[in-house]
């Protein structure tokens, strides 16, 4: 199948620093890509490029066809069709559940608020947390609320998910309802590039693996491959950091 998805020679510099540094890859529809690597190597910087919310140097970011890492190229349908979901809950603290998950439908996609209403109930029931409709942010958990910022970019109807450690700012107890909601999603066929530290998961969940280290993909694969024999000293030093069993 044709890639959805294609990174040609990206770069990234914020003035003096590299952060990205001839980034190549490749997303095929239905496919789920893991990003690890240390604090800093440029994955969340990656994911902006990627969703069109920071600009490239060098290179191409090709989604569906069109050349979006070019300056001048129409970056909306873009960002209609890859959602993200990041670190911290970015929630609108003044609007309810209901109105968080259906303000973009509504106000983007022109839907109809009732329509948008029932497709959110749906997707709130998916994620068990229908009864929370009417709750504000501040009400909820952690947990509740990264799965109501996956629903929000669900409701959406992206082509390609992308997820930058959301479970990074949650408490321990609340990351597995968090995750399974990923798995979920990864079952029933959603493209998706999930960066991660929870590497069990990452285990778990991935077709492909990128590692990544100071804006370079030092190692691709697998992840059986990668997790039981990296072939980089650097992805070695990485993963001896963690304790996990796989
Ligand atoms: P990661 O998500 O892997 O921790 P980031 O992509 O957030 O890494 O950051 C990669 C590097 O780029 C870091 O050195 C960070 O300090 C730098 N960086 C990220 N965003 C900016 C920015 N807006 N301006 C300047 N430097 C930035
Ligand atoms: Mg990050």
């Amino acid at each position: 199948m044709a890639d959805l998805l294609t990174l040609k020679g990206v770069y990234k510099r914020f003035g003096e620093t590299e952060v990205l540094s001839d980034v190549n890859l490749s997303l095929k529809a239905g496919e789920v890509l893991v990003i690890i690597g240390p604090s800093g190597c440029g994955k969340s910087t990656l994911l902006k490029t990627i969703n069109a919310l920071e600009a490239i140097d060098e290179g191409e970011i090709i989604f569906d066809g069109v050349n979006i890492g070019d300056k001048r190229a129409d970056k909306r349908h873009a960002r209609k069709e890859i959602g993200m979901v990041f670190q911290n809950y970015d929630l609108f603290p003044h609007m309810n559940v209901i109105d968080n998950i259906t303000l973009g439908p509504i106000k983007v996609l022109k839907t109809r608020r009732a329509e948008a209403e029932e497709k959110a109930m749906t997707l709130l029931q998916r994620v068990g947390l229908a009864d929370k409709k009417n709750a504000y942010p501040r009400e909820l958990s952690g947990g509740q609320k990264q799965r109501v910022a996956i629903v929000r970019a669900l409701a959406m109807n992206p082509r390609v998910m992308l997820f930058d450690e959301i479970t990074a700012s949650i408490d321990p107890e609340m990351v597995r309802e968090v995750l399974d909601c990923l798995l979920e999603l990864a079952k029933e066929g959603m493209t998706m590039i999930v960066v991660t530290h929870e590497m069990g998961f990452a285990k778990a969940i991935a077709d492909r693996l990128i590692f990544m280290d100071a804006g370079k993909i030092v190692e691709e694969g697998l992840p059986k491959q990668f997790f039981e024999s990296p072939k980089s000293d650097r992805a070695k030093r990485f993963l001896s950091r963690f304790d996990f069993n796989l």
